[in-house]
């Protein structure tokens, strides 16, 4: 069966069942394609509470996103397509660990970025994502009238809300990072730009401070990919630093526009093991609860509190 063919069938289905279908714009590009909503983690939280009114979610992402999404929403099922599908940067912070640094630091407000584990969120006092993390660190500032935050587990994402805010960000830990994003170097950019020199240069805030410090924007995949349509029609060409799906997207939106890779192969496996076929499955059966992201509820309860203030302040 052609991909085409599979789409097909996926939106034959799609009709009989009651399925809102969430994809992250790293999905594979045919994924995308057969999407309700596509985004990335803020706007996929936002539609997973104010716009998906169905019983059944299918969430083509990573686990934390799932969880994200039935923890605000606990009277709906939602399904990962492949349950393995997780996201390593979320292994880097603990329950346990959150409590550690609390410990050692009683006045100071955690951050935790929405790329964590729901037991993780709900130690935490208010979630983050790469799209507002410096207007989270200075509204905590704010709110507790303190000079520092903790902030994990991405201490890339944790040294750019620094950065820009001037707010001290102490990490948890040191070393949380996202494989993908922090592998894009200064070499890879300077070799790029060598073989594109009149593109402008868009970075993910999980990139290191060095290759941030060369971009002309650093943002989320969504404000990369409003920057992108913003642009007047005489900036033409774009070179990319984060995952290689989005580049995908942009290309098929923005078809006058040209967008390069900032390094080969960037490419999230944890988000690309899904795929249409399982996609397919899930349709034919939503009840499989293999595929069910269920947050035990005590955890679900508390994990609520700092996601719903993150929505207030964004
Ligand atoms: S791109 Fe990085 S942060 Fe995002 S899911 Fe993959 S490993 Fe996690």
């Amino acid at each position: 069966m052609t991909v085409k063919q599979l789409q097909n069938e996926i939106l034959n289905l799609k009709r009989k069942v009651d399925i809102t279908i969430l994809a992250h714009y790293y999905q594979a590009i045919e994924i995308q394609e057969i999407a309700d909503f596509l985004g990335d983690s803020l706007i996929l939280s936002r539609i997973a509470k104010e716009k998906a009114n169905t019983e059944y979610i299918i969430f083509a992402g990573v686990d934390f996103m799932a969880e994200t999404a039935s923890i605000i929403n606990q009277d709906k099922h939602v399904l990962l397509p492949n349950y393995d599908s997780c996201c390593p940067m979320a292994a880097y912070l603990t329950p346990e660990k959150v409590r550690e640094f609390k410990k050692n630091y009683p006045e100071l407000p955690a951050v935790v970025y929405v790329n964590s584990t729901a037991a993780v969120k709900a130690e935490c006092d208010v979630c983050c994502t790469s799209s507002n993390a410096v207007k989270i660190v200075k509204a905590m500032k704010e709110v507790h009238n303190v000079d520092a935050v903790l902030f994990g587990p991405d201490a890339n994402l944790a040294d750019y809300a620094e950065q820009i805010s001037k707010i001290k960000t102490i990490k948890m830990p040191e070393n949380g990072h996202c494989y993908v994003h922090s592998q894009i170097t200064v070499e890879d950019i300077k070799a790029v730009r060598k073989e594109h020199p009149i593109s402008k240069l868009l970075v993910h805030p999980e990139c290191v401070r060095d290759v941030r410090n060369l971009a002309d924007f650093v943002g989320s995949t969504a404000q990369m990919y409003k920057y992108a349509k913003d642009s007047p029609s005489e900036v033409q060409n774009f070179i990319i630093g984060t995952e290689e799906g989005l580049l995908e997207r942009m290309a098929q939106d923005f078809p006058n526009k040209n967008f390069y890779v900032a390094k080969e192969k960037l490419i999230c496996h944890n988000m690309k093991k899904h795929n249409l076929e399982l996609i397919k499955y899930l349709l034919e059966n939503p009840e499989d609860k293999n595929h069910e992201v269920k947050v035990p509820i005590d955890i679900a309860k508390r994990a609520l509190i700092p996601i719903e203030k993150m929505l207030s302040y964004s």
